[in-house]
This record gives structure tokens, C-alpha cells and sequence, in this order.
């Protein structure tokens, strides 16, 4: 099939035809040095790479080109997000699904994961517990049931989520990862007040997908491919993609990923409002030794490099999957949202989850607490934010990209770090986080643009003090 970005086929705008001559365009070029040059130079005005730019940044060998891109990535991600990091977890409700995804232990055949789906009284009590922990900003995460999930049990949770208020927490921020549905349906969670709406594409060969995904509904590549398109169209302009790196050649994933972007962009007028790099990892009958493409860690941090430097403005996810250490190296190199203290089984906040209880979608890498990551996020520096202001404010789709794009938003970004990070200290920190972090506000309250915004920043973070709530830029 011709590739055409605009093209509302995913055959043609995910062009098999396309990735495979990029693929041999970047592997003709890997020494090229005056080519590299000339789109290092490109990727430094900010404004993004193509497709076929970004795979020979991603294929290239000279060791001194490497190190100049892993630099790029790093002023980049200093320049748009600054030292800040969004904090979210994930709320796993149901894990009955009716897909035969073959990587994940809630594939339909599966007989010795235990299935299990929340009530709206158990919601409560997991969302109880997430609020108890400091968590402003959740991922829902279903498997795909018509029966046992169906979209009203969705648009049911998340009234139940956003109702809940208990002592000082809010869940502020729903953002939803269900399976692939139609524009109805995305128009319904639109007006249930989603943030945004996550749909990873696994991978973006078909002939691998469809082999990754022998039965169920999921098995239908256009269908899947094509979801964010009807989301964009049911009126959610906030979309989040990402592939599990692992299933197919990095290579291949890498640049079917960016040409789903520039798609987006192209037919819709705005890219994805964030990418998330999962790796492939074990869980219950998942062995990752059966998977061939398994992505070693320094692929993994040139991966989330170039992604970087080719899309300089969406936030950049990473799951608890990854371990401190790894996490730790892609924050430097552009990651922008984290995780902290997740668990990935169904109920697993109120009641942590036993071996044989088994209700868990992956192992979890990064075990610690939501206190101790917000911890050693200050050790290193970074000011770990709960901000959820943007959907709040009506900062979405091309509204909150053209903010991003004339590099504005962190004028909010910052301020509003200060005072989430300002409330999850007084209401929820340990006393020496609470510490460092109060080390951290101080150090940066003075460096915030604007002496208008400075002073009522002040003024609210002494509101703050005095046990006020909810203060926004
Ligand atoms: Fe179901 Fe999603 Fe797991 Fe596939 S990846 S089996 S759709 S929960
Ligand atoms: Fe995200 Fe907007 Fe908050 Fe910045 S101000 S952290 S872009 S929600």
C-alpha cells in the first residue's frame, strides 16, 4: 500500500513498505557522518525530526555521535520539562479479558491467573488507598470484556474515582487505558472528564501483530491501529501511544511509533500528548526468553534519546517495569513521568497481593514506595509534581501543543510543581522527605518567571501551610 500520513487507513499511514526502506535508508547511513551532523544540527532548533531522520540517529556507530545525541537529549529534556517529574499510578479493575495477547498473563486462556474485577466499593477503597499514598493523577487500566467491562462499568468507575474525597486527597486526573472502542464510545469517556486516553500499539508490523494476537477482538490490526484516529474524532485531543518494546525489532517499532505521531499531527493538527516506552518483562506464563527481540539496556537509553530529540514535546512515560537503576538513566535522557509505588495486580492497593493470589498483569522492577521514589527523586534533584492543571484549565490538544511549542507551558509547569509538591509533603511525606523537599521549594520558589506569578506562588504556598488546598496556574 502507498504511505500517505494523512491517510485515515492504517495501512497507508503505518506503510509496511515505508518502515522497511527507512529501516535500509538508516542502516546505509549509520557511518554517515556528515549526515548525522546535519540532523544533529536539525534537532537542535526543537522543532523535531522525520521518521526517517530519527531512525539514522537511531542505528548510528561513531561513539563520539552517540555521546553528542545522548548530550541533545539531555538539554532538550532540560530545556521543555526542566527538573520536573509527574507523578501517577496505575488502578488495575478488572483483569477478565476475552484477547489472546500472547505476551500478557490476562490473555483469555490463561487458566492459572485468578480473574477478578473490582466493585464500586472496592474502587473506593483502592482509590482511598492511592490517596493515602499522595496520588492526584491515575492510569485506569481494564482488560477487554464486553460483558465484564464493559464501557458503562468504566464510565461508572470513574464517577466513583472522581467522587471520592477523603481528608485532604483528590484523584484530579482519570487517564484511561482500554482497549481499542468506537468514537461513541470515546465521546462518552471524553464527557466522563478523561485526561488522557493511552493505547499502546504493541507493535506495528501486522504480520506480527496478527501472530501476537491469535484470538479476540484485539486481533484486528486496522481496528487497533486506526483507535486513536476515532478517539481524536469521539473529541479526546489528548492521546497517549507507545509500543512494548520487545515483541518486534526495535527498529521496526521505533519508527512505526514516530510515523503514528506524525500521522496524528498531520490529519489531526496535534501529535500524541505522550509516548511510553514499556519493555517486554515477565509475568505468571510469560517467559521472556520465548520473545527474540528482547531490547538490552543500552538500546533501551539510545531508544528514549532519540525519541527525545525526534518529538521534543510530548512527555515521555516510563512503568514501574523498569528497575531504580534503568529509570534513573532515562529520566536523564528524557522521560518525563514516573510512576511510584505501583502495583499492577487488581486490588492490590488496599490488600498487597500474595504469590498465590496471582492476579498481576507484570512483575513490578521498581518496588519501592510512593515516599521513598519521591525521595530519591529529590536526591537527585528533580521536583516530583502531582500537577494535573492543564486538562483542568482547558489546556488540551492544540491549545496545550502551541503552549508547549513556544516553550510557555513552563511557566505553569513549574509553579504548579511547587504546589503539588508543597501539599503532598504536608498531607502525606515522611519526615525525610519532607525535608528535602522543603529544601527543594525554597532553592526554586525564587527562580519562577514573572514576579505576578512569584508572588501569589508565595502566597499560596503559605495558604498551603495553613492547611488550604488546590491552588493552580
Ligand atoms: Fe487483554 Fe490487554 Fe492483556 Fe491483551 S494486553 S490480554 S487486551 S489485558
Ligand atoms: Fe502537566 Fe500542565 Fe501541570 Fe505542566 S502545568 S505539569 S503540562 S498538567
Amino acid at each position: 500500500m502507498k504511505y500517505d500520513v494523512k491517510s485515515e487507513y492504517a495501512g497507508e499511514f503505518i506503510s509496511d513498505a515505508e518502515i522497511r526502506e527507512t529501516m535500509s535508508y538508516a542502516e546505509a547511513h549509520k557511518n554517515d557522518r556528515q549526515l548525522i551532523v546535519s540532523i544533529l544540527n536539525k534537532a537542535r532548533e526543537c522543532r523535531g525530526l522525520t521518521h526517517r531522520e530519527a531512525a539514522v540517529l537511531l542505528v548510528s556507530e561513531k561513539p563520539d555521535l552517540t555521546e553528542e545525541i545522548f548530550a541533545l537529549a539531555r538539554d532538550i529534556k532540560q530545556r521543555f520539562y526542566g527538573n520536573r517529574i509527574v507523578m501517577f499510578a496505575p488502578l488495575y479493575l478488572s483483569n477478565y479479558c476475552v484477547n489472546g495477547c500472547v505476551y500478557c498473563p490476562y490473555h483469555a486462556v490463561n487458566k492459572t491467573i485468578r480473574r477478578r474485577k473490582l466493585s464500586q466499593e472496592e474502587i473506593q477503597r483502592e482509590v482511598i488507598a492511592l490517596q493515602d499514598m499522595g496520588h492526584k493523577r491515575l492510569a485506569l487500566e481494564t482488560g477487554e470484556d464486553p460483558v465484564n467491562n464493559p464501557i458503562e462499568y468504566v464510565l461508572e468507575s470513574i464517577r466513583t474515582i472522581y467522587g471520592i474525597k477523603h481528608k485532604n486527597g483528590a484523584i484530579r486526573r482519570v487517564n484511561v487505558n482500554i482497549a481499542a472502542t468506537t468514537v461513541e464510545n470515546y465521546r462518552k469517556l471524553k464527557e466522563a472528564g478523561i485526561g488522557t486516553y493511552i493505547l499502546f500499539q504493541e507493535t506495528y508490523n501486522r504480520v506480527n501483530y496478527e501472530d501476537l494476537h491469535p484470538a479476540g477482538p484485539k486481533s484486528d490490526y486496522d481496528y487497533h491501529t486506526e483507535a486513536m484516529d476515532r478517539a481524536m474524532l469521539g473529541g479526546i485531543d489528548d492521546v497517549g501511544i507507545g509500543v512494548l518494546f520487545g515483541l518486534e525489532t526495535y527498529r521496526y517499532d521505533f519508527i512505526g511509533l514516530l510515523m503514528h505521531a506524525e500521522h496524528l499531527e498531520a490529519r489531526f493538527g496535534v501529535g500524541p500528548h505522550t509516548i511510553s516506552v514499556p519493555r517486554l518483562c515477565a509475568a505468571d506464563d510469560i517467559d521472556t526468553a520465548d520473545f527474540k527481540n528482547c531490547v538490552p539496556d543500552e538500546i533501551f537509553h539510545k531508544i528514549v534519546a532519540v525519541l527525545r530529540i525526534a518529538v521534543p514535546y510530548p512527555g515521555m512515560i516510563v512503568s514501574t517495569r523498569e528497575s531504580a537503576v534503568s529509570r534513573e538513566k532515562v529520566l536523564e535522557l528524557g522521560v518525563s513521568q514516573l510512576s511510584g509505588g505501583s502495583r499492577t495486580s487488581v486490588g492490590g492497593y488496599e490488600h498487597e497481593e500474595t504469590p498465590d493470589e496471582n492476579t498481576a498483569q507484570f512483575d513490578v522492577s521498581d518496588r519501592r514506595s510512593l515516599d521513598e521514589v519521591v525521595g530519591w527523586l529529590l536526591d537527585l534533584g528533580y521536583l516530583p509534581s502531582f500537577c494535573t492543571a492543564c486538562y483542568r484549565e482547558g489546556r488540551t490538544g492544540d491549545r496545550f501543543m502551541s503552549l508547549v511549542k513556544k516553550e510557555q507551558i513552563a511557566n505553569c509547569c513549574l509553579p504548579n510543581a511547587l504546589l503539588t509538591l508543597k501539599e503532598y509533603l504536608e498531607d502525606y511525606a515522611s519526615p525525610a522527605t519532607r525535608l528535602k523537599g522543603e529544601a527543594m521549594i525554597a532553592r526554586l520558589r525564587e527562580t519562577v518567571p514573572g514576579k505576578y506569578v512569584r508572588e501569589n506562588l508565595c502566597k499560596y504556598l503559605g495558604a498551603i501551610a495553613e492547611g488550604q488546598r488546590d491552588f493552580r496556574f
